[in-house]
């Protein structure tokens, strides 16, 4: 569904994190390009509008981390500020009994198979739900339905045949659930074509007589800003509680997903995603919001950063290396921030420099048993030893090695190794040589 979208974003930001300063000009450039994909996504105008002047004040003012480069802390923001705007957190649904959800939408936008997905969902989930139609102007609807539930294996209430009046059907059904003993009863409803008057006075009606906790809009995503009107339009005759948006798995592109909470206020609370009853789940804004960057890697890894990272060392240590000056002090420091860092593969790639090596880094280089090693080395030196590499000569690296647990042979091997890499950081663009000297460690 958000390919094209994903994929502009995807180009917009990798030019801006390519670049090494981020400027006002930069970010209103980037923020331009990505206006025109949201345009070209089918977001509302004054939605795309309001987002970017958002993510622009927070651009322009957020603190910045020296230690992470701008266009991913740009990144970030944009995720977060996406994420909102598809409603922040997940809407949680009101069922407590006697739970009646009013499940509504134009004709062909899924309802009745959305119906039979939400009670497998809630069955799943241990509750006991039932099935009701209530769409009496399509024939086939009560069929599908019923067919649908026995799919899911849950009850289902049908009127029977030739019945037009859908409040008697209600309130038959409501008698029908109390001998069920269900505790959810999910009620869908007819369509039309488009919202008429007829369709919207029988839904005000149902509506008063079973007083449903949750009432559902079932919009097409692939309708595009037409889903949002239709939304607006229940939502004025009967008060929506949460819109259901279907096929997502099509490639329409994504616009009424991203302007339905922003436009209508109310959340999208679940989704469907393909035909198949269990292709269908709640709505996490998040987890939309980085599946429609596709870079949720460098998001969290923006957050957890901004956690662990030791600025100021970071930054002390960098200069020690090109001034040629970094020694085992430093290196254990950078050893024990990593070690905070956890699982490093995806966070060198981050860090100020790393990103165009990240993947000429021979596999195991940073493997977790191997810096361990290294660090052991380190702490069994004398805090001299460690601020002048030079003295280790024979005897201290025999004794290093014991105190480490290693041989004299792996000691060697990691003081030659140190001094290389030493010689190399401080010429520039040699960090992947550094790190095949790594890798070389065992
Ligand atoms: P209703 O008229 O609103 O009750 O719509 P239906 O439930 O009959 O659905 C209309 C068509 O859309 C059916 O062919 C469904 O299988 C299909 N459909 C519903 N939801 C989805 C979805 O999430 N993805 C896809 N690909 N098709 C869906």
């Amino acid at each position: 569904m958000f390919n094209a979208l994903s994929e502009s974003l995807d180009n917009t930001f990798r030019n801006l994190r390519g670049v090494g300063k981020i400027s006002e000009k930069n970010i209103t450039d980037a923020l331009r390009e990505v206006r025109l994909s949201l345009l070209e996504a089918d977001v509302e105008f004054s939605v795309a509008k309001a987002f970017i002047a958002t993510v622009k004040e927070q651009a322009m003012g957020e603190k910045v981390m020296k230690s992470i480069k701008p266009g991913e802390q740009i990144v970030k923001i944009f995720n977060d500020e996406l994420t909102k705007l598809l409603g922040g957190d997940q809407a949680p649904m009101d069922l407590n009994p006697p739970a009646h959800i009013l499940i509504c939408g134009l004709n062909g936008a899924g309802k009745t198979t959305t119906s039979a997905k939400l009670a497998l969902r809630l069955k799943k989930d241990g509750r006991r739900p039932l099935l009701i139609a209530c769409d009496l102007y399509r024939p086939a609807a009560i069929d599908q339905l019923k067919t649908l539930a026995e799919q899911v294996e849950v009850p289902c209430f049908a009127p029977e045949a030739g019945e037009t009046d859908v409040l008697k059907v209600a309130k038959q059904a409501l008698s029908w659930a109390k001998e069920q003993n269900g505790t959810v009863l999910i009620f869908d409803t007819a369509g039309r074509q488009e919202v008429d008057e007829t369709l919207i006075e029988e839904l005000k009606q149902l509506n008063k007589l079973i007083e449903p906790k949750e009432t559902l809009l079932v919009a097409d995503s692939a309708t595009g800003q037409q889903a949002v009107s239709v939304a607006q339009s229940f939502d004025a005759a009967v008060g929506l509680t949460g819109i259901v948006l279907t096929k997502l798995d099509g490639d329409a592109r994504g616009g009424a997903a991203l302007s339905m909470r922003a436009v209508t206020g109310k959340p999208i609370k679940y989704i469907g995603e393909g035909e198949k009853m269990d292709q269908f789940t709640e709505f996490y804004p998040d987890r939309m919001a980085s599946r429609i960057l596709g870079m949720g890697d460098i998001v969290s890894m923006v957050e957890h950063a901004a956690d662990k990272i030791d600025e100021e060392s970071v930054m002390k240590s960098a200069k020690r290396m090109q001034d040629g000056k970094f020694d085992f002090n430093d290196f254990l420091d950078q050893m024990k921030m990593l070690n905070k860092l956890g699982p490093l593969d995806g966070l060198m790639g981050m860090l100020p420099g790393f990103n165009k090596i990240k993947k000429q880094i021979p596999a195991g280089a940073l493997d977790p048993k191997r810096m361990k090693r290294m660090e052991a080395i380190v702490l069994s030196m004398t805090p001299t030893e460690r601020s002048r590499p030079e003295l280790i000569k024979g005897r201290r690296r025999k004794r290093i090695a014991e105190g480490s647990g290693n041989t004299v042979i792996q000691v060697n091997q990691f003081l030659k190794q140190f001094g290389q890499m030493r010689k190399m950081m401080k010429s520039k663009g040699k960090m992947r040589d550094m790190m095949k000297q790594l890798g070389g460690m065992d």
